[in-house]
């Protein structure tokens, strides 16, 4: 009995474990932020003149060399939505256009992992703010669980 009762209980603390890391964001190496919350991850980052470079680590977020993944973004920007096209640059790839004036936009990253693949599509909210907190970008905060709402603009009103 003692046995099973053990079991059980190691069972719990792993899917706590599990839905713990889940919750909390996992800080992209350059700064960005990580759209996967599994290995390989991929990181979506804002370059300083609004390039987007996309760049894929293993499960220590160590870099990953492009295996032929096909990346294309859409801001989806108050002024309309825009096309972003991604072409390879330093074992990343990188937009080949900016992103659209303003922020507060939401941007959808799709990854194939070849150019047959089914394509995973990933949602960024876009703020060029940098967090108070953590000093991240504000679309690459880890200060809160994934998917809580931000108050920054609030403040900035
Ligand atoms: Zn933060």
């Amino acid at each position: 009995m003692k046995t099973i009762r053990n079991l059980a209980l190691s069972f719990i603390t792993l899917a706590v474990s599990a839905a713990a890391f889940a919750a909390k964001p996992i800080p992209g190496p350059k700064g960005g932020r990580i759209l996967t919350t599994d290995a390989p991850h991929v990181e979506f980052f804002v370059e300083k003149d609004r390039t987007v470079t996309v760049s894929f680590y293993d499960k220590a977020l160590k870099p990953v060399a492009l295996t032929g993944q096909v990346v294309s973004a859409t801001a989806e920007a108050k002024t309309g939505k825009v096309q972003l096209a991604f072409a390879e640059k330093n074992g990343a790839l990188v937009s080949k256009t900016a992103l659209p004036e303003g922020d507060d936009y939401t941007v959808v990253v799709q990854v194939r992992d070849n150019a047959s693949a089914r394509p995973k599509n990933y949602r960024v909210l876009y703020h060029d703010e940098v967090c108070g907190e953590c000093k991240r970008a504000e679309y690459a905060c880890i200060c809160d669980d994934a998917g809580k709402e931000h108050d920054h603009d609030k403040k900035k009103k």
